[in-house]
């Protein structure tokens, strides 16, 4: 089967090095039935993106282990959802469509999205590029005093960007929970805070903090994402207008697994 090489955003690590061209092959009818097999109802099993990745990703260029599929940066596989999209539907002849509500005239609507105008940023330009283990410092304005028992003040950390491997866990666990979501997807995103590393850090040492540190570092890690920034607002060819796309376009269930929107 056809393949190709394509150049990751941020790239896989691994050994404290970088890998960033990876080779793709297209989603095959097994991959496909095997990724739907996890949608039941209402209830889909979010590892059907782990296995998404395990059957098209064929390599890691230069890479000499194992590839570890939930490795890979969510920003990054998001990216090789992207392309495996954009490829099928360059082999089908198909043009690109989400449907949506127009947030305009409220109808329902096919939203063409065309490829070239997607905007991708390569980690280098990003904040995340200028350190080079891809960790954003960060100072709080009060520092935390509940991480030991001597009620020692901290007051820097770091932040990480999160794998796939972290999103897929976040909602095997907390997908019915929306509290919980939002205080996992917090902690997942500190690398660091004073003396503890991630693994070591729980969502309740974070409730510590003054609200406003914790939206700070939500929007540190918001701000200036690298990977594919999907389109918020698109044409609509009913009424003419610029319609934000709401619910906002997932790779995956919009064009991987669904039948074709033409
Ligand atoms: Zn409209």
């Amino acid at each position: 089967m056809e393949t190709k090489v394509i150049t990751l955003p941020v790239g896989y690590q691994s050994d404290g090095k970088l890998y960033k061209d990876v080779e793709i092959r297209p989603l095959t009818g097994r991959v496909l039935l095997d990724a739907r097999s996890k949608i039941g109802g209402d209830r889909v099993d979010p590892s059907l993106f782990i296995d998404i990745l395990k059957g098209t990703v064929v390599q890691v260029v230069d890479l000499a282990t194992p590839i570890r599929h939930q490795d890979f940066f969510f920003v990054d596989a998001d990216y090789i959802f992207f392309q495996l999209a954009v490829w099928e539907k360059e082999m089908s002849g198909e043009k690109m469509y989400v449907q949506r509500q127009c947030s305009k005239c409220g109808r329902m609507t096919k939203f063409e999205i065309k490829p070239e105008d997607v905007q991708i940023h390569p980690v280098e330009e990003t904040e995340w590029g200028k350190y080079s283990d891809l960790q954003i410092p960060f100072k709080l304005r009060v520092p935390i005093t509940t991480l030991d028992p001597d009620r020692t003040p901290y007051d820097t950390g770091k932040l990480r960007l999160l794998t796939i491997g972290d999103e897929v866990e976040k909602f095997k666990r907390y997908g019915d929970v929306p509290g919980r979501l939002w205080a996992e997807t917090v902690r997942m995103m500190i690398a660091q805070i004073g003396p503890r590393t991630y693994g070591s850090i729980f969502a309740d040492d974070l409730e510590a903090l003054p609200a406003y540190e914790i939206k700070r570092i939500e929007a540190m890690y918001a701000k200036n994402l690298p990977g594919v920034a999907a389109p918020v607002e698109l044409f609509c060819p009913i009424c003419q207008e610029k319609s934000s796309i709401n619910p906002a376009i997932m790779w995956v269930p919009d064009f991987l697994l669904l039948p074709s929107g033409e």
